[in-house]
């Protein structure tokens, strides 16, 4: 890696996976001198560049994290660890060039001699020495290695100079091309941004490459990849920036496998080329809707050498179509069966498929790791039950469980929940159902009670059936529940069973719940053999009656594993296989009472109308929406 050429490329993809990171940064700077906003004046101009020099000083030092192979991937808790780190370092370093350029400035005009725009050398200046601190703070010092002269030649003194040269015409550029619209000075203004970073990296670089003992310190002989990757919908990758959940498989995996691999993990991120390596074990799992990712990633890790096993609930259902893409495929849940595949691995013996049965103690092993991880990992993993109790047509969970719920000790979730309460006041608990054994939920909420946290997480609306219950549930934190209410109540869907039999007291049990002072998130369905435009009034009518905090209306989609998708194969209703359609907001099958092209466009208005019309969150949002029309229209 140390010849120039290599080191120009590597650079290159490393700033490019900063791209966003580097959009914020510039997005403040804009902010900052934005004259429709001038008339928020100092403060605003204060706040951003506070938050400036903290999101670069993060940005800066999780960079030469990635250099250093310390990490392969930039993430936001790095971001974040690395501003608490190194934000002062950056701060007083970056008033050096202010102090000299108005010393110069006030020297200068003494001597009538006009400024020259030399500010930008004296940028770099202190991007060199950040580089330095970083890297003597985060290697030579835990290493205790001594410092040495960086080599550098004369191609990487040239490259460095010509990327010195371009920042230099480019900060300069409006006084080169006076007459160029605004735009062309924003466009310049970022590539100098770019620059600024891309040196910062390739100086790093050359500093980096003259201790592999650094390297080495942070690569192992044997590594897995975890991969969950991202899927194709532009919805999902702006969610993903937001909420971006540990996958629990992932942790799974690292508990399970021998302590001396290093464990690297790819979660829902926008892939790069440079991610791909040799002679790796690589986990990926998937969904239906981002197999097709899941695909590409698998194929260009096997062509590269690496070993591919596959997983999820997707890969479950369609084994054979994975396996054109991996080496083998989990069946079911990894927990029986991750230690015989990563043996087989070593042994360079692995099989095709190996299926997962469900374990009753899917936990004892996981627990330990779990409770040596770092809160933010341990709060996306509080599952106190896997399973469900109901078996609805639509739903995989009954099939991919085994069609039973198993449960956690108690006294493990407490002992999770003790050590990550200090850092978070509300949690989430990943069940499909938590009230899926209900003697078991009343002797979890018991367990709460005196923990004094908050806690959400999906239920059957059953619950309110039982008074006691739902008391305790309050009291022992409960500050909303998730319901799959899916069906109004009247819908003929009801002659379905299941959940679907309590929808005539729907109503009722929500005003119970929300007498209760537990709010509701309700997630309803359109998209019924019995539905019909009409219906789409009650359905608008009976989600107002609730009100709930959010409403989340999704399309039926017929998911592999699922009883309807079995259904529907047989019916040859599937017109669309193409899996990306597979989140819950394409229309894949042929509706039988409905025009399939105005489903599809009625769709989106419905998904959007619901929220705004029927949801507090929603009425919030359209009043400040409305207000903010009012207050720049005057
Ligand atoms: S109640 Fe929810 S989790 Fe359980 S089977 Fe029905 S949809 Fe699935």
């Amino acid at each position: 890696m140390r010849d120039m050429p290599s080191l120009f490329k590597h650079a290159f993809h490393i700033t490019n996976a900063s791209l966003i990171y580097m959009l914020a940064i510039f997005m403040l700077g804009v902010i900052s001198t934005s004259s429709s906003l001038s008339f928020l004046g100092w403060p605003l101009v204060l706040i951003c560049i506070a938050l400036k020099v903290l999101f670069y000083s993060g940005m800066l030092a999780s960079l030469v994290e990635v250099i250093s192979s310390q990490e392969l991937v930039l993430t936001f808790p790095n971001l974040k660890k690395n501003i608490g780190h190194f934000w002062k370092f950056y701060f007083f370093l970056s008033l050096l060039p202010l102090f000299v350029h108005l010393v110069l400035t006030e020297w200068l005009s003494r001597q009538a001699i006009p400024m020259p725009q030399t500010f930008f050398i004296l940028n770099f200046l202190v991007l060199y020495l950040f580089a330095g601190i970083v890297i003597r703070q985060k290697y030579l010092k835990p290493l205790r290695l001594p410092r040495r002269q960086i080599a550098c030649t004369t191609k990487d003194f040239f490259a460095l100079a010509a990327l010195l040269f371009t920042s230099g015409f480019l900060v300069n550029i409006h006084l080169i091309f006076p007459q160029l619209p605004s735009f062309y000075f924003n466009v310049a203004s970022f590539l100098y941004q770019y620059l600024e970073f891309f040196l910062f990296v390739y100086m790093s670089s050359l500093m980096i490459s003259n201790y592999p003992e650094i390297i080495k310190a942070h690569t192992a002989e044997k590594e897995l990849y975890l991969v969950s990757p991202l899927g194709g919908a532009v919805m999902e990758a702006i969610g993903s920036l937001f909420m971006r959940v540990y996958p629990p498989v992932f942790v799974v995996l690292k508990a399970l496998s021998p302590k001396d691999y290093k464990v690297r993990s790819f979660n829902r991120i926008t892939w790069r080329e440079h991610y791909y390596a040799r002679d790796k074990l690589v986990a990926v799992t998937c969904f239906t809707s981002n197999s097709p990712e899941a695909y590409k990633i698998a194929k260009e890790f096997k062509r590269r050498g690496s070993k591919v096993i596959m997983g999820g609930p997707h890969v479950t259902y369609h084994p054979d179509e994975a396996l054109q893409f991996c080496d083998s495929v989990v069946i079911g849940e990894a927990e029986s069966v991750w230690k015989e595949i990563v043996q087989d691995f070593e042994n360079n013996a692995l099989k095709g498929k190996y299926t997962g049965v469900p374990l009753d103690d899917f936990h004892s092993e996981v627990h330990q790791e779990l409770l040596n991880s770092p809160p933010e990992i341990i709060k996306d993993f509080l599952e106190t039950t896997r399973g469900c109790k109901f078996r609805c047509h639509f739903c995989t969970i009954p099939s991919l469980s085994g069609g039973k719920t198993r449960k956690k000790p108690v006294p493990e979730l407490v002992e999770l929940i003790n050590k990550i309460k200090h850092k978070y006041k509300v949690i989430n608990f990943i069940d499909n159902n938590i009230y899926s054994d209900p003697a078991y939920a009343r002797e979890l909420f018991k367990a709460l009670k005196p923990l004094n946290i908050k806690w959400t997480t999906q239920c059957t609306i059953d619950i309110a059936k039982n008074e006691e219950t739902l008391k305790l549930a309050k009291e022992s934190g409960c500050a909303a529940f998730l319901f799959g209410y899916e069906i109004f109540g009247g819908s003929l869907e009801q002659q379905q069973g299941g959940k679907f039999a309590l929808a005539e007291s729907y109503i009722h049990f929500s005003r119970k719940i929300k007498d209760m002072g537990i709010k509701i998130k309700g997630h309803f369905i359109f998209g019924f053999d019995s539905d019909n435009f009409r219906n789409i009034f009650k359905l608008w009518k009976f989600c107002f009656d609730v009100q709930p905090l959010f409403t989340i209306i999704s399309l039926l989609t017929p998911l592999p594993g699922s009883r309807l998708y079995h259904d529907m194969l047989q019916e040859n209703r599937i017109t669309n296989l193409n899996w990306r359609s597979y989140a819950c907001h394409d229309l894949v099958f042929r509706h039988k009472g409905m025009n399939n092209f105005i489903l599809k466009k009625v769709y989106p208005f419905i998904l959007y109308a619901f929220f705004f019309t029927t949801s507090t969150a929603g009425f919030i949002l359209a009043g400040l929406f409305i207000g903010w029309i009012i207050f720049i229209s005057r």
